[in-house]
């Protein structure tokens, strides 16, 4: 059975739907309908679809489905819904359960989207929405009232790698008697236990490690089947946030490696994390896998590994830390992350230039900090490049 089955085996094998050809690799129903033998038949899937039964595309698809199947067996979610984006994701999971009245408490340290939701969509619908510090448990408490309906937090923050204590901060939000929404891209579904430690739902970016190419948008929403099924679904399935068969195709084909490229890309993320610390140019390198990492022992708990990420603040600030990324030959200067090609980003000009300099500072996205995703390289060739990159600083 699919469930007693060790995660790599689930992330080649389930879900798979194989048509009546018997096809090796998982087919791509590019189709938004599906014909009915009988209008009898239409009639009784728009009354309740059986399982395998599909109606639109933009309520269910069968390779989109398989990607569910597989991204929910992985997270040990009992479902999920795959969406266009990270940021339909994020939408879906906060706007469907949510109503007008209702208070939402959310870390401070968020993707620039996430925060427009949350501050600016959110609130114009009247939903009240609190930000604390995520790594401040006395903030959570103080926040999180009886009443309070939904807490939201990335599990490690983008840019700095701050990671929240995913259970503490869930035992303080459902003893209020409130949801609990992660997204966990940072953390990815291969060092994620973040439905066992207490979070109820997850979301994905699948455009980042998940498609591990950088080639497709996409996102996933897992949770239980009920907050799946009866609030994502039918908000998502009528919004048209949905995924593409092609993209569910892409997504499938990179979770077979998954687990292989995470790792890699992990261990390869701690070695050059120790090779650059203490480095002369350097005021800081913000690694969770590091011991001198703020929340280091509860990265290790939580994840077991320091992740595919590393932060590092040139001293001398901006100009230097142009220069260091002008000089950079393997690493590509982009904003995207978990692809097999390394790269890196200046948040306080791009990611996250919207942000006002007051919240910039408040986050610590300084003129120097560089945010790097490890790739799939040799690491020898990733520390080679920065060292040299770092000599023009
Ligand atoms: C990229 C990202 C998103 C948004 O995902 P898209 O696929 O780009 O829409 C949301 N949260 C985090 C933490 C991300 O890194």
């Amino acid at each position: 059975m699919t469930g007693d089955w060790k995660r790599r085996t689930q992330l080649v094998h389930t879900g798979s739907r194989r048509s009546q050809y018997g096809e090796m690799a998982e087919a791509i129903f590019l189709t938004q309908g599906f014909a009915y033998d009988t209008a009898e038949a239409a009639e009784a899937r728009f009354l309740a679809p059986g399982e395998d039964e599909f109606i639109y595309a933009r309520y269910g698809n069968p390779t989109v489905r398989m990607f569910e199947d597989r991204i929910a067996a992985i997270e040990g979610a009992e479902d999920a819904f795959a969406t266009a984006s990270g940021m339909a994701a994020v939408n879906g999971a906060l706007m469907a359960p949510l109503r007008a009245g209702d208070r939402v408490v959310a870390a401070r340290a968020l993707f620039g989207s996430c925060l427009y939701i949350l501050e600016d969509i959110l609130r114009r619908f009247g939903v009240t929405v609190d930000l604390v510090d995520g790594t401040d448990l006395d903030q959570w408490r103080a926040a999180v009232t009886p009443g309070t309906k939904l807490v939201f937090f990335e599990t490690v923050s983008n840019p700095r790698l701050e990671v929240v204590d995913i259970a503490a901060v869930s035992a303080i939000a459902h003893a209020a008697g409130a949801l609990v929404v992660v997204d966990n891209v940072f953390a990815t579904p291969v060092f994620s236990r973040a439905i066992e430690q207490g979070a109820d739902v997850v979301i994905y970016s699948a455009t980042k490690h998940i498609d591990g190419g950088g080639r497709a948008l996409g996102g996933v929403i897992c949770g239980t089947r009920d907050f799946i099924r009866k609030t994502v679904e039918p908000y998502m399935k009528h919004t048209g946030g949905s995924m593409s068969p092609f993209t569910a195709w892409i997504m499938l084909n990179g979770m077979q490696t998954l687990d292989l490229r995470c790792r890699a890309m992990a261990d390869s993320a701690a070695r050059l994390a120790a090779a650059l610390h203490g480095h002369p140019a350097l005021s800081r390198v913000i690694y969770p896998g590091l011991p001198d990492h703020p929340q280091h022992k509860l990265a290790m708990a939580q994840m077991g590994s320091g992740g595919t990420m590393v932060a590092i603040e040139v001293a001398a600030g901006k100009e230097a830390a142009f220069r260091v990324l002008n000089a950079l030959d393997i690493v590509k200067i982009s904003n995207n992350l978990g692809d097999a090609k390394s790269i890196a980003t200046h948040p306080a000009t791009t990611t996250h230039q919207r942000l006002p300099q007051d919240q910039k500072d408040r986050l610590g996205i300084t003129p120097g900090l560089i945010r790097l995703s490890v790739g799939l390289e040799d690491a020898e060739d990733l520390i080679a490049d920065l060292t040299a990159a770092l000599a023009r600083a």
